[in-house]
């Protein structure tokens, strides 16, 4: 199986499970590398609930050595965080990039600046009663110009699930393509690499992120790919990665890509 690079550990506040559990969870998955990217701390603290603080680091910086020692060179451990783009982040996200030997930095669109809700986390659950009166066409156009603009930013290794903002169900009317093509160009320009997360087969929307179609234009304008579990226990670690790989062939991809020290190389899919 290709290496699982996106999972979460306790100091979130939502996810669970030891390091030792989340490394046998890797092993018997058959993943050829995991990796650890929980959500990375954003100022001014406290900025959300859902988040490792920053003074949380060393702990979370020893929570992957506990993984390392575990897996006692049986399977590479990859160091990340999974970072939020927000306008203005810029100089935080290259402090953060200087506090660890990282593999991988990936970036997320989880809040979006609105002229009329103002910085808001459109997929908390929290928030699932506001989308059924919301303007989606609106969203749709504010997530993806601020999912390019995170690309272009050239901050980051790997971008997160490309169209979380499906996650409730809510779509725009029409062909999604309007939406996926300036996307494609902005992450084949800046030399991302993009996942298919598996999370969201398990998600209201019943889908991988993102959707094939987009899959399908990413892999023609030659986007990298790794496959994600976004694992917030260890029983989801490798989760669903057989048809993920069907998803991924089915749109042209031969290879995923291997992270370490920033640094890529690629791997067959099987
Ligand atoms: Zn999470
Ligand atoms: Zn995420």
């Amino acid at each position: 199986m290709p290496a699982d690079y996106h999972s979460h550990t306790p100091l979130c506040h939502h996810a669970e499970g030891e390091p030792h559990a989340y490394v046998n969870a890797a092993l018997a998955a058959g993943v050829s590398e995991f990796g650890i990217s929980d959500h990375a701390p954003l100022l001014p603290e406290p900025f959300d609930d859902w988040r490792m603080s920053e003074r949380e680091l060393p702990e979370y910086f020893d929570w992957i050595e506990r993984a390392r020692s575990h897996a006692a060179g049986r399977l590479a451990i990859r160091a990340g965080l999974e970072c939020d783009w927000l306008p203005g982040c810029e100089t935080w996200i290259n402090q953060l990039s200087t506090r660890h030997e990282w593999d991988y930095l990936i970036g997320s669109v989880h809040y979006l600046p609105d002229e009329e809700l103002g910085i808001w986390d459109f997929d908390n659950p929290k928030w699932l009663g506001r989308w059924a009166s919301l303007d989606v066409e609106r969203i749709w156009t504010n997530y993806w110009t601020t999912y390019a603009t995170m690309a272009t930013s050239g901050l980051f290794d790997i971008l997160g699930h490309p169209d979380l903002v499906k996650k409730f169900g809510f779509t725009p009317a029409g062909d999604l393509e309007r939406f996926y093509a300036p996307v494609i160009d902005a992450v084949a320009a800046a030399g991302c690499v993009i996942e298919l997360n598996t999370a969201g087969w398990h998600k209201p929307c019943g889908q991988c992120y993102p959707d094939p179609g987009f899959l399908h234009l990413a892999c023609a304008a030659g986007i990298p790919l790794v496959l994600s579990s976004d694992a917030h226990a260890p029983a989801q670690v490798g989760r669903d990665f057989a048809q993920a790989i069907g998803v991924a062939r089915a749109a042209g991809y031969r290879e995923t890509v291997l992270f370490d020290k920033r640094q890529r190389r690629p791997e067959p899919l099987p």
